[in-house]
């Protein structure tokens, strides 16, 4: 496998809780990497780790084989945040600028965006008058600009009807057609089966299964990602409710 992005026995503790055991993965260059696991599974913090947002008590991530440089971050990663902070008095162009500005990227890459989610008939609203929708499509605008090599987006179908979602799925497939790799947590197994070449699945911070597709429907004998996510996940519920009696 060509890996861009290596985690190496990444591990982090907030006080007494452990949120990362130590994962170890491997993300290949141009890959769609489906990220599953339940609330509280530590998938936020794996990529708050990625993202230099979150110090790993122990561990390391590499870009390219190297350890991540800030400037490195700025240029390679476009992050969609589960809830993305705005200006909610500013219009959305002007929210726009400000974020494309910090990342160094000139209006006209914001407005190429905004014309791609479909949110540029929209530019000159407040922020506080958008739907759920459209701030995801703010949000997801924001991300996409500069083409990063890199896209890592943090439960992105929440909230979408289902044209949203099909424009928002035929998105993520150009940027994987134009080469990006791409990181994508979430719950909604039906949006990401068809989009996914590659999944993880993070149980109570420990990686309980990754690979291709096909090598874990193969491997668990199940036909669809849903099917195998659920068997780990019970067979885990399982585990546990054994050494509760135990
Ligand atoms: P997920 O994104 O899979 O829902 P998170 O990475 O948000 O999981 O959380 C993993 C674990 O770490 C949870 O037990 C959560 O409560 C805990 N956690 C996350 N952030 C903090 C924090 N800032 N302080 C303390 N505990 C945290």
């Amino acid at each position: 496998m060509n890996a861009c992005l290596e985690f190496n026995q990444v591990a982090k503790r907030y006080g007494s809780v452990r949120a990362l055991a130590g994962v170890e993965l491997a993300v290949a260059a141009g890959s769609i990497l489906a990220l599953l696991g339940p609330n509280g599974a530590g998938k936020s913090t794996l990529f708050g780790c990625l993202l230099g947002l979150i110090r790993p008590s122990r561990g390391e991530v590499l870009w390219q084989g190297q350890p991540i440089r800030d400037a490195d971050r700025r240029a390679v990663f476009g992050y969609l945040p589960e809830r993305i902070a705005l200006y909610p008095h500013r219009t959305v162009r002007d929210n726009g600028l400000f974020f494309a500005r910090l990342k160094g990227h000139p209006p006209a890459e914001l407005e190429r965006q905004l014309k791609r989610v479909g949110l540029y008939a929209a530019q000159d609203r407040p922020v506080r008058q958008l739907s759920k929708g459209m701030l995801q499509r703010l949000g997801l605008a924001l991300a996409l600009c500069g083409q990063p090599q890199v896209l890592v987006l943090d439960e992105p179908f929440n909230g979408l009807d289902p044209a949203l979602l099909d424009g928002l799925q035929g998105i993520l497939q150009e940027e994987h057609a134009r080469g990006a790799t791409l990181l994508i947590s979430t719950h909604t197994m039906s949006a990401i089966e068809p989009l996914a070449t590659h999944a993880a699945i993070l149980l109570e911070g420990r990686l309980a299964a990754r690979g291709s597709l096909g090598e874990l429907r193969a491997q668990h004998g199940e036909d669809s990602l849903e099917a195998v996510y659920h068997r780990i996940a019970r067979r885990q519920r399982s585990r546990e409710r054994e050494e509760v009696i135990a």
